[in-house]
């Protein structure tokens, strides 16, 4: 990593206090973030109707999941308990599915060396903000599918990922699937950027240099805190939205959900319907970084070594194309699940001068003409991670 875009020291603040989301520390001039949380509830606007490409995510980086469970569970020399985390669970059925992938896995390898299952803590977590009563509500389903004959223990986990929530040498397993590339926090000093909520072709450089910093000191912030809290020899797993490397750090397609957001905004300042000044001070705290961007955090943080870097060619655009029988239907399906991770940073930031229906179908609309894009800088990223 180039050593002029690294701003400050990213361990200056590692003092396992959250930076901003959940712990109300933020006096950024974005406040709206710390209304991030997906909408809760099972309706037809709530993230667990609209997690299908995470579901789908999570089918793809199952392989890694279970190899690293069961090499950490073996190299443990099979513990009589085992304290799992889910950061970022949201309140879908997904974290659910991880965790009854966990719990099979081990409970399978036990099978095959004749040993006994252990007890097994699920711990779930998210921004307090977030529906856990809908997570809790699934329990009972959760409890069905697994093989066990041993015990689960399920509990919630409420803070920020970004600062300390479990005791020292507790966790043997993390996990987190699409939630570390959110930042704690919008990156300071961002130069105007013609209604765009995120980087794109025509961004200043520096823009780039900021984004990458905050997620320099952020992610590194995640590592250092797991840290303390995993066991040696532990694991984590992570998947994160990023992108190709491509030479222009500021490159990104036209089909990027953020770039469809900022047209469908700019559509609606055109109308009247929005001031231009209220769309240019938001921005999507967000980073997608490369595999190389990702793999030099880890090594300047130092506490663990790499195991698993896999690249996947999947983005929201192609995670619909097998539902795109009826014409349109993959625009509705995208703008569905955009609208449940930013609706409540939407309404937090325009108040009611904004029509979210509105805005959704412009999404629609503009994600529908770019359904036959071929060319897609975002990928998914998968990390797998032995704690030293
Ligand atoms: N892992 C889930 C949800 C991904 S959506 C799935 O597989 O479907 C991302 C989640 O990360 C959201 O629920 C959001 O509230 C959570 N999140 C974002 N920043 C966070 C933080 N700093 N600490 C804890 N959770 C966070």
């Amino acid at each position: 990593m180039d050593s002029r875009f690294v701003h400050s020291n990213p361990f200056s603040r590692c003092n396992g206090k959250s930076e901003n989301n959940g712990d109300g520390e933020d006096s950024s001039k974005y406040p709206y973030v710390s209304a991030l949380c997906m909408n809760g509830g099972d309706g037809d606007k709530s993230y667990s109707a609209n997690s299908l490409i995470t579901r789908r995510v999570l089918s793809m980086t199952k392989p890694v999941l279970v190899k690293n469970t069961k090499e950490m569970f073996a190299n443990l020399d099979f513990p009589e308990s085992v304290k799992v985390a889910d950061f970022g669970c949201s309140s879908g059925q997904n974290t659910f599915l991880v965790m009854s992938e966990i719990v099979d896995a081990i409970n399978f390898l036990c099978q095959e060396r004749n040993q006994k299952q252990p007890e097994i803590e699920c711990c779930l977590n998210d921004l307090p903000s977030n529906d856990f009563n809908a997570v809790f509500k699934l329990i009972a389903l959760f409890k069905k599918k697994v093989t066990s004959e041993g015990s689960c223990f399920i509990s919630g986990v409420p803070g920020s990922f970004y600062s300390r929530l479990f005791p020292r040498n507790s966790l043997h397993l993390v996990h987190s699937v699409y939630s570390i590339h959110f930042l704690s926090k919008v990156p300071d000093r961002l130069e105007k950027n013609n209604m765009n909520v995120y980087i794109t072709a025509s961004s200043p450089l520096s823009n780039y240099i900021a984004y990458l910093n905050q997620f320099q000191r952020d992610f590194s912030t995640f590592l250092k805190v797991r840290s303390e809290e995993m066991v040696s020899n532990g694991r984590v797993i992570l998947t994160i939205m990023g992108r190709n490397t491509i030479d222009d750090p500021l490159y990104r397609d036209c089909c990027h959900c953020w770039t469809l957001l900022s047209n469908s905004l700019r559509d609606l300042v055109l109308e009247g319907l929005l001031s231009a000044s209220k769309v240019n001070s938001f921005k999507i705290p967000f980073y997608d970084p490369t595999k190389e961007e990702v793999k030099e955090i880890i090594r300047e943080e130092g506490s663990f070594q790499i195991n698993d870097l896999e690249t996947h060619g999947f983005d929201l655009g192609h995670s619909y194309e097998d539902c795109v029988s009826q014409s349109g239907r993959e625009g509705q399906k995208e703008a569905g699940c955009i609208r449940a991770v930013t609706e409540s940073m939407l309404v937090a930031h325009f108040g009611d001068s904004i029509n979210i229906d509105t805005l959704f179908s412009k999404y629609a609309h503009h994600a529908s003409q770019h359904a036959s894009c071929k060319i897609k800088t975002t990928v998914t990223l998968v990390v797998s991670l032995i704690r030293k």
